[in-house]
């Protein structure tokens, strides 16, 4: 059914504060046919819904998401990444979902997104101990039912943990470093293979809204040859390619540590193999330098900026300003739901917004809230490879919409509508999501799903596998001591710049927090 949007207040980036006057915007199939006044009577075919009082934007772009720990959302305390992904999600056999638990936690997330103006997710998915096809099909089976726009990539490391890790195997006693030494058992060829599945079964799918991506997690977690092959993937197909880079400190340390980044950062590392590209990702980008951003702006990429899940695991404040000034496109993304640990891209706006206060003492260089909602909307289309077809309301674009009242405490009196969207705005003033022209979220709940039982089920699934989660944990203690050292070592070490607001230990190796 096509869609007239009338009397309706669309969301202009480039305007001033105020609100622009009430408009006509009609949505023909998927995508937006027609914006102005006093469109002409609709055809009966055309539902006509009287928006005034109502603003219309782009939906957003959660564009940095793992959905594979969706159902642990406050499962963990807060703990520097290196500890945290030890107890995230151990790749034991006994932790291998069903198809059906991969289906519901997807769901869960989705569900989220949706009922808050999300419309489309970058879903960089992980999955222990190795992904399977019937895996696969069922996280994107959930975004095909949902009715979201979803890009999944399979987020699996190839190497062995002493490979990805610094002064690793110097703390580890004999026997675990002997474990550390392996790699995953799922290799290469295995992967290569999966990736040949999602691509041949859901990329294009449901009319385009469902796509693959490629991701190496990490260039410190795979080899070369991986890394390369997923390359040739992404250009042959035209995928996204995610890759987390500088994360932490402790991943700037790699450059000294492992002999095979030859004192090269990862961003230098990636760029001499030939793979940064404009088809990457690059996620987070804290500890970089202005050489590490001189390559990423000739490259194109894109960089994906996650604030609540880098203060949840103190990993450090990404150089914003640095970043727009070379003209790199940012988007902004959850991370995932244990380290956000709601899936709420209001909140990550919000503390994009804020959290730059921080680390630059000059007033006029912190973001800018019109600047923040540009990350949120545009960066995240540009990041998905959709920039001339998603992030505006204008005719010809996908119709991947949010319909927003403003008679709500958000936004009354109306002071600054960007700030007030970026600042006041919880999600709760969505009244309408509408993904691909097709309304999938109206009148408080998803017309898409039974959410009540997919909530229930859940509870259900979970609750049931809460022993195994918990034994599963307690299984990983064991590497806790080398690995607090690892970090505080991490910690103690100059690497030449500051991303975290106060002091930190310095020349103390073996001490320091943790
Ligand atoms: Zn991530």
């Amino acid at each position: 059914m096509n869609v007239l949007f009338r009397n309706v207040h669309v969301l202009d980036l480039d305007a001033a504060a105020g609100l622009p006057p009430p408009t006509d915007v009609l949505v023909e199939g998927a995508r937006i046919a027609a914006v102005g006044h006093d469109l002409g009577p609709p055809d009966r075919t055309t539902r006509t819904i009287d928006a005034g009082g109502h603003l219309l934007m782009p939906g957003l772009v959660n564009a940095h998401f793992h959905s594979s720990v969706n159902h642990m959302k406050g499962a963990l305390p807060g703990l520097p990444l290196e500890i945290f992904m030890l107890y995230e999600s151990p790749a034991l056999e006994a932790l291998r979902p069903t198809p059906r638990e991969a289906y519901v936690r997807t769901m869960l997330a989705a569900m989220e997104m949706l009922r808050s103006g999300v419309t489309a997710v970058q879903d960089d998915a992980f999955f222990v101990p190795a992904p399977s096809p019937e895996i696969v099909d069922a996280v994107l089976q959930a975004y095909r039912d949902a009715g979201i726009r979803a890009t999944v990539a399979l987020d699996q490391p190839e190497l062995a943990e002493l490979d990805k890790l610094p002064f690793l195997a110097d703390l580890l006693p004999p026997d675990l470093r002997a474990e550390a030494a392996q790699p995953p058992a799922c290799g290469q060829q295995q992967l290569l293979e999966a990736y040949r599945h999602l691509i041949a079964t859901w990329h294009g799918a449901a009319d385009g809204r469902l796509a693959a991506a490629v991701s190496c997690s990490a260039p410190q977690r795979v080899s070369p040859e991986y890394f390369a092959a997923l390359d040739d993937l992404s250009r042959a197909h035209g995928l996204p390619f995610y890759a987390h880079m500088l994360e932490t400190r402790l991943q700037r340390l790699l450059a000294t540590e492992q002999p095979r980044f030859s004192g090269r950062s990862l961003v230098r590392y990636t760029a001499d193999l030939g793979l940064l590209s404009a088809r990457m990702n690059v996620i987070h980008a804290i500890w970089v330098d202005d050489d590490d951003l001189d390559l990423i702006a000739e490259a194109g990429a894109v960089i994906a900026h996650n604030p609540i899940s880098n203060l949840r695991l103190g990993s450090g404040i990404m150089p914003f300003r640095r970043i727009r000034e070379r003209g790199i496109p940012i988007c902004l993304g959850v991370d995932e739901a244990i380290a956000g640990d709601a899936v709420d891209m209001w909140g990550v706006a919000k503390a994009a917004g804020l959290v730059h206060t921080l680390t630059d003492p000059d007033h006029e260089r912190w973001p800018t809230a019109s600047e923040v909602l540009d990350c949120a909307i545009t960066g995240g289309a540009r990041a998905m490879g959709l920039a001339d077809s998603l992030g505006a309301v204008g005719v010809g674009r996908i119709a991947d919409l949010a319909l927003l009242d403003l008679d709500t405490l958000p936004f009354t009196p109306l002071n600054d509508l960007h700030r007030q969207l970026v600042y006041c705005e919880n999600g709760g003033s969505v009244r309408l999501t509408m993904v691909a022209g097709r309304i999938v979220f109206e009148a408080g709940r998803l017309t898409t799903v039974d959410e009540a039982a997919l909530r229930s089920e859940a509870r259900d699934i979970f609750n049931r596998r809460a022993p195994a989660m918990a034994e599963a944990r307690r299984a990983m203690n064991r590497w806790l001591p080398a690995y607090r050292a690892m970090t505080s070592q991490a910690a103690s070490r100059d690497v030449g710049m500051e991303r975290c607001a106060g002091d930190r230990p310095r020349g103390n190796q073996g001490s320091g927090r943790s």
